[in-house]
């Protein structure tokens, strides 16, 4: 299984890559939106997408709706990985499209369930 990381710290692109990894998947990872299009568009077969939300140059909701607007990523799997808590948020980014919302800071335990929730997960 293929997935793409997409935050814009490198530290959480390595713990999510470790979880990710831990579970079979093969990760490549993006540090803002615009970057994780474009590994989408040269990548086929990435199903799961963890996003953050706030990163330079596009952000996480941003790519969500620019995702959701293209067929050919209409079955990828994404979930936001994110410090925005409130529920506002939350509506926001599952209205866009988002699969599931995790806050940031998680643990393995927390990713891990929220992909048995979407599917995605071993
Ligand atoms: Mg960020």
């Amino acid at each position: 299984m293929n997935a793409i990381v997409i935050d814009d710290s490198r530290a959480t692109q390595a713990i999510l890559t470790r979880i990710l990894e831990d579970l079979d998947y093969e990760v490549t990872c993006a540090g803002d939106g615009r970057q994780g299009l474009q590994v989408l568009d040269r990548t086929p077969g990435i199903e799961l997408a963890l996003v953050d939300w706030n990163m330079p140059v596009m952000n996480g909701l941003e790519f969500v709706r620019q995702v959701r607007a293209d067929e050919r990523f209409a079955s990828l799997t994404i979930v936001m990985v994110t410090t925005e808590g409130d529920v506002g948020h939350m509506v926001e980014a599952l209205d866009a499209g988002a699969d599931e919302y995790a806050m940031k800071p998680f643990t393995a335990q927390v990713i891990r369930e929220k992909l048995e929730l979407v599917a995605a997960g071993t």
